[in-house]
């Protein structure tokens, strides 16, 4: 019987020791291309380039073992894997429309998701609906005759709405579209979305599937079918292939990933239970708090909540707010998230940028991710820098 264990897919699956000295780590097999002993090798390598070791824009084994563990982590027949995560998003939706086509999408996707929609697809005629997608009866009734994708992020990583994925499956079947989510905020430890019936799912790996802050990497789960078509379309026409050796980092970084998880919802619940009884502290966002207007679908659809949350501060002002940015120590100023290292993104920062619009959200919000460092260190610096408020 095959294993679907987590320890046996993130330790073993897909590693073929035998072919390689039996080696523990796989090897980084840093190759542009393959050759064929024959023709007949050269004619089943044509036959098949997703499986067969062509050249490494299609597949590399190093790539390969990767592919497999993530779409056994996410429960789907197959996986793709990108140079970004930007790269899988825009292969998952340029893969499944043309030209006079609709987009449904949660109101506040990744931005960049946003300006595949708004900027890149607008120019090939696909249009698409932004809707708030907290209330299903929305994204129904933003649905027309010529709507084929419906994209959600649930939760997203700033203000963290979630959406229906059961509805969303069951809406999306329904009308004949397919369904994707970016699905980075929960890895696949957390939130599964293809077992609610949602066709496509999506990551960033340069978030907690890498874990280290040292490679930008994208993945998408699907069907066999739906990754055959994505992959002898969108990533070798595109070509935004994973390398190598970032595959063998990620694939390393995936041997802790259920213990830096658990380290980062830890250390977080630990904070946001201090932050909530701190008098500085306005408002918490955070999917799993008693004032998240969501929590109990939030709570059934995801095993655990992540190292991510947002905090109103009472700040009396602007420039007590940028003290207390400038005040913390331990936390770094900086996008991205899902390494080792805590951060902050202060939305004071995105105010008075010349030639920008200021933003929709107040500038006493700040998005925290907690990383892998001791709780209580990473509290002794919130404290100190709560003083300037
Ligand atoms: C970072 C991120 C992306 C984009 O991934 P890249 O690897 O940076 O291209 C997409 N969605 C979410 C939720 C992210 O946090």
């Amino acid at each position: 019987m095959q294993d679907t264990s987590l320890s046996h897919i993130l330790n073993h699956l897909g590693e073929e020791r035998a072919e390689y000295f039996h080696a523990v780590a796989p090897p980084v097999v840093q190759s542009s291309n393959f050759v064929f002993p024959d023709l007949h090798s050269f004619r089943t390598g044509f036959a098949d380039e997703l499986h067969q070791h062509v050249y490494s824009r299609g597949n590399n084994p190093t790539v390969e073992i990767l592919r497999k563990k993530l779409a056994a982590l996410e429960g789907t027949e197959d996986a793709l894997v990108f140079s970004s995560g930007a790269a899988a998003i825009a292969a998952a939706v340029i893969g499944n429309v043309k030209a006079g086509d609709h987009v449904v999408c949660q109101q506040m996707p990744y931005s960049w998701t946003s300006s595949l929609l708004r900027k890149l697809l607008g120019r090939f005629g696909v249009e698409h609906t932004f809707v708030d997608g907290t209330d299903t009866d929305n994204i129904a009734a933003a649905i027309r005759p010529n709507t084929r994708v419906l994209y959600l992020e649930s939760p997203n990583t700033m203000t963290f709405e979630c959406q229906d994925l059961a509805a969303c499956a069951a809406l999306a079947k329904k009308h004949g579209l397919v369904s994707m989510i970016d699905n980075s905020y929960n890895s696949p430890l957390y939130q599964n979305p293809a077992a609610f019936g949602i066709d496509i799912v999506l990551h960033s790996a340069s978030k907690y599937l890498n874990g280290h802050s040292d490679v930008v990497a994208g993945v998408l789960c699907a069907s066999s079918e739906m990754v055959q078509k994505i992959f002898s379309s969108e990533l070798m026409t595109i070509g935004a292939a994973l390398a190598p050796h970032d595959a063998a980092l990620i694939i390393r970084g995936l041997r802790t990933l259920p213990l830096r998880l658990q380290r980062s919802s830890e250390s977080a619940q630990k904070i946001v239970a201090r932050l909530d009884a701190h008098p500085k502290v306005e408002r918490i966002w955070y999917p799993f708090h008693d004032s998240f207007p969501q929590r109990e679908l939030a709570m059934s659809q995801m095993r655990g909540c992540s190292g991510l949350f947002s905090v109103q501060f009472r700040a009396g002002s602007m420039e007590k707010m940028e003290a207390f940015v400038h005040r913390l120590r331990r936390f770094l100023m900086a996008v991205s998230w899902g390494g080792h290292e805590s951060l902050i993104i202060p939305m004071v920062g995105f105010y008075n940028i010349p030639g920008r619009p200021d933003p929709d959200l107040p500038w006493n919000f700040v998005r925290f991710y907690i990383g892998l460092e001791d709780a209580d260190w990473l509290w002794e610096d919130l404290l100190q820098a709560m003083e300037v408020l």
